[in-house]
C-alpha cells in the first residue's frame, strides 16, 4: 500500500499511509481531550483473527462433538462471517442490511438466498436490532460463533443435529453456550497466554502514539473486561517490548482497570475491587475515590469521571466493541468515542483497486440515465399525441415508436454492459458479502452503526501516531441528494 492518504479523513494530507487515517463523523479537538481510555483486545492488543477465532472455533466445535452433535468434520471459514452482518436466529440466516434496515443480502446457513426468496422473506421487514431474533456481529470475536451457527444451520434443515435441537433458537443457543464457556473456562486464553507469538499481530508503533499522548499531558486509562493475569500477560508481552529499559506497561497508564464488564460499566454503579498483589492478582475491597497508577477489578465510568475530574466531553474513549465500548460510552455519558475497525485497512486497499470499475460503472450508468431520460420524454410525448392533448406533437407516433425501440435496444446492451461489473463490484473485498461499509451504492448497517455511535473511527491506535495528540479533527461536510453533482454531463 504505497499510496498516501491523509491522516485525518479527507480534509488534510501529511503522510499517513494509505487507509491508516482517522475518519472523523463528528468534530474532535484532541487538545480538549484530557483523558483517553483504552480496552485492551483487539485494540491496544490486536490478534490474528483467524488465528485466535480459529481456535475459539475448535473449543467450540469440541464442546458440541462431545454432547454428540455431527460436527467433527467443520472447518472454520473466515469468508463466511463479517463484522456488521446481523444473524436472524429465528430463520437462520445471515443478513447484510443497509443503514434503513432492509435486508440486502442474505444467506440461509452457508447458501446465498436468491432474490425471490430474499423479498418474500424480508420484503416488509425493516431490522430492528432491539429485537431479540436479531443478532449485530459486533467484534471480530463474534466470526466463530457466527461461522458454526452457519454451517449447523445447514445440518438442522437436513436433520442431522440431535432430536432435542427443535429449533434454531435451540441450536444458536447451544452455540452462544459453548463458546460463552470456551471464554469463560479460561482454557483459549490460557493457550493464547502460552503462544502469544501465534495469536498476537504486534505493532511498536502503539507504544510510541500511548507514549505522544502521555507526554502530551493526557491521562491514560485501560479499561478492559479481561482479567487481571490476562491482562498482565497480554499488556507486558505486547509493550513492554518497546518501551525503554526500566518503564513496563503499567507506568503508561494512570488508571488501569480490569474486569471491567463493559457495557454494564458505562450504566450502572457496580461496586470497586482493587488489585493488591499485582503478581498474584490478588484483591480487596475497595472503598473511596481511586487511586493514580491504580489497579482495580470491576468499578464503573462515574469512578473514572470522578477520579480525572473530566467531564464527558473531555474523555475520548477507544474500543473496537461496536455495542460495549461505543454505542453505551456515547449514549449514556457522552463521552468522545472512537472505533478501532482493523477490517478497514483490506476494506479501503479494495475500494483502491476498484476504482477504474467504479469509474466505468458510474460512466455507464450516467450514459443510461441519460438514455432514460430522453425515453420518459418520448413515451409522454407518444401518450400526448394518443389522447389528443397538450402542445402540438412535433413527430409522428410512427417516429415516436421507432426511436424508442431503438433507446430500448440501446438500454438493453447497457444493461448487459452494467450487469457483471455491478455483479462484481458486489465482490469486492469479500466475495459474499462485498465493502462491509456499503450495502450496494448505499451505507451499510454497520456504518449506520459507527456514523451514530463513534465520533471517529479508524484502523487501529498506532494511526494516532500520524495525526499527533494535538490534532483536530474535523468532519466533512456530508453530502446530500440535492447537492449540485459538478461532474454531471
Ligand atoms: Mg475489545
Amino acid at each position: 500500500m504505497a499510496k498516501v492518504d491523509s491522516p485525518v479523513g479527507h480534509s488534510q494530507s501529511t503522510g499517513a499511509p494509505y487507509g491508516r487515517g482517522l475518519y472523523c463523523n463528528r468534530t474532535l479537538n484532541m487538545r480538549s481531550i484530557k483523558v483517553i481510555g483504552y480496552d485492551m483486545d483487539y485494540t491496544l492488543v490486536h490478534y490474528n483473527v483467524e488465528h485466535w477465532e480459529r481456535r475459539a472455533y475448535q473449543h467450540v466445535r469440541e464442546k458440541l462433538a462431545a454432547r454428540g452433535w455431527p460436527v467433527q468434520d467443520l472447518d472454520f471459514e473466515p469468508e463466511f462471517v463479517a463484522r456488521g452482518l446481523i444473524i436472524d436466529i429465528d430463520h437462520g440466516n445471515m443478513l447484510k442490511v443497509n443503514r434503513f434496515g432492509y435486508v440486502k443480502t442474505a444467506y440461509h446457513g452457508t447458501v446465498a438466498m436468491d432474490y425471490d426468496v430474499l423479498r418474500s422473506t424480508y420484503g416488509r421487514t425493516i431490522v430492528d436490532l432491539s429485537e431479540t431474533r436479531y443478532r449485530f456481529l459486533n467484534t471480530l470475536f463474534a466470526l466463530s460463533e457466527a461461522c458454526m451457527f452457519a454451517q449447523l444451520v445447514d445440518r438442522f434443515d437436513r436433520g442431522e443435529l440431535p432430536e432435542d435441537v427443535k429449533s434454531l433458537r435451540e441450536l444458536y443457543d447451544s452455540v452462544r453456550a459453548s463458546i460463552d464457556a470456551t471464554h469463560m473456562e479460561g482454557e483459549l486464553k490460557a493457550e493464547i497466554v502460552s503462544q502469544p507469538e501465534r495469536y498476537v499481530d504486534l505493532d511498536p508503533d502503539t507504544v510510541l502514539t500511548l507514549l505522544d499522548q502521555h507526554h502530551a499531558g493526557k491521562k491514560l486509562a485501560l479499561i478492559t473486561n479481561s482479567e487481571w493475569s490476562y491482562t498482565s500477560s497480554m499488556m507486558s508481552y505486547t509493550f513492554d517490548r518497546f518501551l525503554p529499559d526500566g518503564v513496563g506497561w503499567r507506568d503508561l497508564f494512570d488508571l488501569v482497570i480490569v474486569a471491567a464488564r463493559k457495557p454494564s460499566f458505562f450504566e450502572n454503579r457496580d461496586p470497586v475491587l482493587a488489585v493488591v498483589d499485582s503478581q498474584r492478582g490478588l484483591l480487596e475491597p475497595h472503598v473511596g475515590p481511586l487511586v493514580s497508577h491504580g489497579a482495580y477489578f470491576g468499578g464503573n465510568a462515574a469512578l473514572v469521571e470522578q477520579h480525572f475530574n473530566a467531564t464527558g466531553d473531555e474523555i475520548l474513549y477507544l474500543g473496537d466493541h461496536i455495542y460495549g465500548d461505543v454505542h453505551v460510552s456515547k449514549n449514556v455519558l457522552r463521552w468522545r468515542t472512537g472505533l478501532i475497525l482493523r477490517e478497514l485497512e483490506d476494506e479501503l486497499a479494495a475500494v483502491h483497486e476498484s476504482l477504474a470499475e467504479q469509474a466505468q460503472i458510474a460512466e455507464l450508468m450516467r450514459q443510461k440515465e441519460r438514455l432514460e431520460y430522453e425515453y420518459y420524454q418520448l413515451r409522454v410525448e407518444l401518450q400526448r399525441h394518443k389522447r389528443n392533448y397538450g402542445p402540438v406533437p412535433e413527430r409522428t407516433v410512427s417516429s415516436l415508436n421507432s426511436k424508442m425501440s431503438s433507446i430500448r435496444d440501446s438500454l438493453k446492451v447497457l444493461d448487459d454492459e452494467i450487469a457483471p461489473l455491478a455483479k462484481a463490484a458486489n465482490r469486492v473485498h469479500n466475495r459474499r458479502w462485498g465493502l462491509l461499509m456499503r450495502a450496494g451504492n448505499d451505507k451499510s448497517q454497520l456504518a449506520r452503526q459507527i456514523e451514530r455511535y463513534a465520533d471517529i473511527y479508524t484502523s487501529r491506535v498506532s494511526n494516532f501516531s500520524f495525526a499527533t495528540p494535538f490534532v483536530y479533527l474535523r468532519s466533512p461536510r456530508g453530502s446530500l441528494p440535492h447537492d449540485p453533482v459538478a461532474s454531471r454531463k
